[in-house]
């Protein structure tokens, strides 16, 4: 028999909204629920999804699901990074954003392949579809709108949860996302609202819920600038910024950038722009003390940057496009709380926007965040077990943060569900590892947002060689599609093959000038791994005069150079790692009572409880952990020699 709408219960043709209320009202146990479906939400539904867990997302809206908050635009320095290893795991962020870019520039190029920064301009609504499209397309993951309020536990174990509209869920596991919504507050001048973010709701309930299991809450703020209308502004006022000739993808699955580019702009704030702002900082909730969260030092509101730089008479704003065909401008550099018709004002002092006319003002946001060091670095708290939390909720800042803590997440989650070893990324392997590590041993006093200084072994983590510190990984705990997988295997073959050419074929300076490259004349012959390490030498320009590389394929040609220039320096950091490891390998029993082992002080103890440290080198990051109590910990290990409980796959 056929059926029109393809949709069948009991034998009967039904709607597609009937078959899924019937398919949502009678599933309703998962192995991994996640809450919340922003980068965070979305990078841990995917990947619990890939890895075979039976999931659910429950998030507000399924409209808002992969909506940008703030600015259109992802990675930059440090947050590039992230958006590689989150694709190194076969995540979703930097896949849909090269779907979506409309201008990719590689920020830091002129400075060493460490500290590259790839960065991409978005189109909001493009990148928005994308999200949703393949989320709702994602084999073992159902989707749920409700807004959850609260979680059910029994002895110490997650067991499900509740949304607001009554219905019950069993779980597992469940990640929460919340991002800005919890008890999230919206200040324009002194009026106040609550809301999630323009245009959504607070989440108050599960804030309390959270509360009532006494997890340490705090608050934190962040902001954004007004809107502004396209037609409105004065191009020629300002300066054009085009990004790079050739566009490089964030996924090494992109074969090509699709989109028509389109460039930025830059202008500058002036004197009276600083006046106005001045004259009002009083109207400023942040200054008139009705916003009490701490804001994100390295992305000030431009009340901020005026009171912490008096002495500087301009500030620059990158005017950025949210999509092809969209007239609002995001005037990065300028994000305000200020009153709207200040907001107006002040705009109107800018080069190129006397007559501008304001879409939607700027407005700052007050949430509440949890305190970090209530979780394990798998990212599952320590309060409750099968409970994980990812994103803003951890008091990060940024899209590219929530989504690597969001893979992260999704993982564990989905494998505790299974029973299986869950992952700690450690510092040497990923700026994953980087964050997560910071964020469970040291906590947050502010918005925590990724940077290249905060990696000490940033000439391994480079965002070139992601795949290469990762994907392996990925493949074994089963998060990696066959896709990347088989791509994976060929780019590792390429690689060992090319470096092998390199390394094994010899020239004598006679031979190199022959084919048009100078060396010393000293008659020695070298590798071409050895000229490819010298900095004037590139790898195109050996391509070009040795035809032992002609057939080297041009997508290792960067790697190659950058290992082989930065050589002696990778090798040192790698025995830096080398001879860390044993402190980071040292696991701490789960059992330890710190305030038994002989020798420590009270506060060396009382600082171990509260970040209850996994390992040796985790505990030495503690602040005010000296290396004499280090010692005392390591001989109490050994003496007891008990195991650690939390599985671990390490990276390289
Ligand atoms: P979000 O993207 O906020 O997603 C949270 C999701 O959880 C939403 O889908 C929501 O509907 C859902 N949700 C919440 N509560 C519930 C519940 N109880 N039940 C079901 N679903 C729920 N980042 C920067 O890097 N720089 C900036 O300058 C910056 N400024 C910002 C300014 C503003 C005003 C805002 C709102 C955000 C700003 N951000 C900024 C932050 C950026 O938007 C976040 O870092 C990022 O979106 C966090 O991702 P997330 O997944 O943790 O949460």
């Amino acid at each position: 028999m056929r059926f029109s709408s393809g949709f069948v219960l009991e034998n009967r043709d039904v709607s597609r909204e009937t078959y899924f209320w019937w398919k949502m009202s009678i599933i309703s146990r998962y192995d991994v629920i996640v809450i919340g479906g922003g980068h965070a939400g979305c990078e841990a539904a995917a990947a619990s999804a890939r890895i075979g867990a039976s999931t659910a997302l429950i998030t507000h809206k399924l409209a808002t699901i992969g909506v940008m908050s703030c600015n259109p635009a992802i990675g930059g320095i440090g947050k590039g990074h992230l958006v590689r290893e989150i694709d190194a795991l076969d995540g979703l962020m930097g896949r849909i954003a090269d779907k979506s870019g409309i201008q990719f520039r590689v920020l830091n190029r002129s400075k060493g392949p460490a500290v590259h920064g790839p960065r991409a301009q978005i189109d909001r609504n493009i990148y928005k579809k994308h999200m949703f499209d393949i989320i709702s397309a994602t084999p073992n993951l159902d989707l749920v709108e409700g807004e959850v309020c609260g979680l059910t536990w029994q002895a110490g174990i997650l067991s499900g949860l509740v949304l607001q509209n009554g219905r019950t869920f069993t779980c597992h596991s469940a990640v929460i996302t919340t991002g800005t919504f919890l008890r999230g507050i919206m200040h324009v001048g002194d009026k106040r609202q609550p809301g999630g973010r323009v245009g959504d709701l607070q989440s108050k309930a599960l804030s309390l819920s959270l509360e009532q299991l006494e997890f340490q809450l705090g608050r934190l703020k962040t902001g954004t600038p007004a809107r502004l209308d396209s037609r409105t502004i004065d191009w020629s006022k300002l300066i054009a910024q085009d990004g790079d000739d050739v566009p490089e993808p964030f996924s090494t699955l992109t074969r090509s950038i699709d989109l028509p580019q389109l460039p930025c702009h830059i202008g500058w704030t002036n004197s009276r722009t600083h006046d106005i702002i001045r004259e009002n900082l009083h109207a400023s909730p942040v200054y008139s003390g009705s916003i009490t969260g701490r804001g994100p030092r390295y992305c000030p509101s431009i009340e901020d940057k005026i009171r912490r730089f008096a002495d500087r008479d301009r500030h620059q704003i990158f005017f950025e496009p949210e999509g092809l065909n969209d007239i609002s401008i995001y005037p990065n550099g300028i994000s305000t709380s200020l009153p709207a018709s200040v907001q107006e004002r002040f705009l109107r002092t800018i080069d190129g926007l006397s007559n501008v006319s304001v879409l939607r003002p700027g407005y700052a946001i007050e949430y509440d965040y949890v305190d970090p060091r209530e979780l394990w670095p798998t990212l599952e708290t320590k309060k409750l077990k099968g409970l994980y939390f990812a994103g803003q909720i951890n008091g990060t800042t940024g899209y590219e943060e929530a989504a690597a803590q969001g893979i992260l997440a999704g993982i564990n989650a989905a494998l505790g569900a299974g029973n299986a070893e869950r992952i700690i990324l450690p510092r040497s392997s990923s700026y994953i590892g980087v964050m997560i590590d910071d964020l469970v041993t040291k906590g947050v006093t502010e918005p925590y947002r990724m940077f290249t200084s905060r990696a000490e072994y940033r000439l391994t983590l480079r965002a070139d060689n992601a795949d290469l510190r990762l994907t392996d990984i990925g493949i074994q705990i089963g998060c990696v599609g066959v896709e990347r997988a088989a791509q994976h295997t060929r780019l590792k073959r390429d690689l060992f093959d090319a470096e092998t050419t390199l390394k094994t074929t010899y020239v004598t300076p006679t031979e190199a000038l022959k084919a048009g490259v100078n060396i010393n004349k000293d008659g020695k012959p070298r590798s071409l791994y050895n000229l490819l390490s010298r900095s004037e030498l590139s790898f195109r320009r050996l391509s070009i005069a040795f035809e032992q590389l002609k057939n080297i394929p041009v997508q290792v040609w960067d790697r190659l150079e950058n290992d082989a220039k930065y050589a002696v320096y990778v090798d040192r950091q790698k025995a830096e790692i080398l001879s860390q490891k044993s402190q980071e390998d040292m696991l701490i029993p789960e059992t330890i009572d710190f305030t038994t082992i002989p020798g420590l002080s009270n506060e060396v103890r009382s600082r171990l409880l509260v970040v209850q440290p996994v390992s040796v080198g985790q505990a030495s990051r503690i602040e005010g952990i000296t290396p004499s109590s280090i010692a005392i910990l390591t001989a109490f290990i050994r003496k007891e020699n008990a195991p650690w409980c939390l599985g671990r796959i390490e990276g390289p």
